[in-house]
């Protein structure tokens, strides 16, 4: 059993605090949603569990196993079996889908590596990248274009899948922004994750999209309101979100409202 805790979590951006106090616990072979309306802190919350640097933890844990993964940069944290899909805002030049999985597990995979140093051999990971994408439905060329470069928003969710497929983790935290995700990106998402998530993984999808959800049902749905979880429950009380929305739950804490 492995556990991702977050434990009284306030983080601030600058001079503003985002999280108030959030309090999660992701255990490994569990799928947990994150709701909440736009502006509470859920992407906040993504980027902080990976360590981007913009995002300062004044007060509150993140511990994984017990160990307290604050001081740790990304690389060691995906070492320690953390994922955040990356969302490239530009293209890596030359960089293509391939090699760019080839160090990326490279990375997780030999904690004493350095920028620089050996890769996985490269028979095995061909190996490995063929299997995983036949699994996947992933047609071979993908793994030949250059990353990012005019991927549709299907495309991007392949890369991301595949990336989860290969990188294996203990916890995949997915942020699937809502707003331009086609059903065919819908689709991927939500059958790749069906694929991929079991017993050996924890899953932290912060989601609106009922398809994913009804594909990848979450054992705990929590509701962020104002940078904290105001409310946790189980799959129904994402599918009452759905329905009547967060105006419900706001009545319900107008403090954080
Ligand atoms: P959500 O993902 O729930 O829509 P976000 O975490 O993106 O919410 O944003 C929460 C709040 O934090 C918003 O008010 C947003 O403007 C602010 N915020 C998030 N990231 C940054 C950042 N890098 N710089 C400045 N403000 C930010
Ligand atoms: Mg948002
Ligand atoms: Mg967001």
């Amino acid at each position: 059993m492995s556990t991702l805790k977050i434990e009284n979590l306030h983080v601030s951006v600058g001079e503003t605090e985002i999280l108030k106090g959030v309090n999660l616990e992701l255990n490994k072979g569990e799928v947990h949603a994150l709701m909440g309306p736009n502006g509470s802190g859920k992407s906040t919350l993504a980027y902080t569990l990976v360590g981007h640097p913009k995002y300062e933890v004044t007060q509150g844990s993140i511990t994984i196993d017990g160990q307290d993964i604050n001081e740790l940069d990304p690389a060691e944290r995906a070492r320690l079996g953390l994922f955040l899909a990356f969302q490239y805002p530009v293209t890596i030049p030359g960089v293509k889908v391939a090699d760019f999985l080839r160090h990326a597990i490279s990375n997780v995979r030999n904690p004493d590596r350095k920028e620089g140093e050996e890769l996985m051999p490269m028979r095995e990971f061909r190996k490995e990248l063929r299997s995983t994408m036949e699994e996947l439905n992933i047609d071979a060329e993908f793994a030949r274009r250059y990353l990012n470069d005019g991927f549709s928003g299907g495309e991007k969710k392949r890369m991301e899948i595949l990336q989860l497929a290969m990188l294996k983790p203990k916890f995949a935290i997915l942020d699937e922004t809502d707003s331009g995700l086609d059903s065919d990106a819908v689709r991927v998402v939500s059958e790749g994750l069906n694929k991929l998530s079991g017993p050996h993984m924890g899953v932290l999808i912060i989601t609106h999209h009922e398809r994913l959800l009804e594909y990848n049902v979450p054992q705990f749905t929590h509701v962020m309101l104002a940078g904290r979880i105001v409310e946790t429950g189980d799959a129904s009380l994402a599918r009452e979100l759905h329905n009547n929305g967060y105006a419900g739950v706001r009545e319900r804490y107008p403090e954080a409202a």
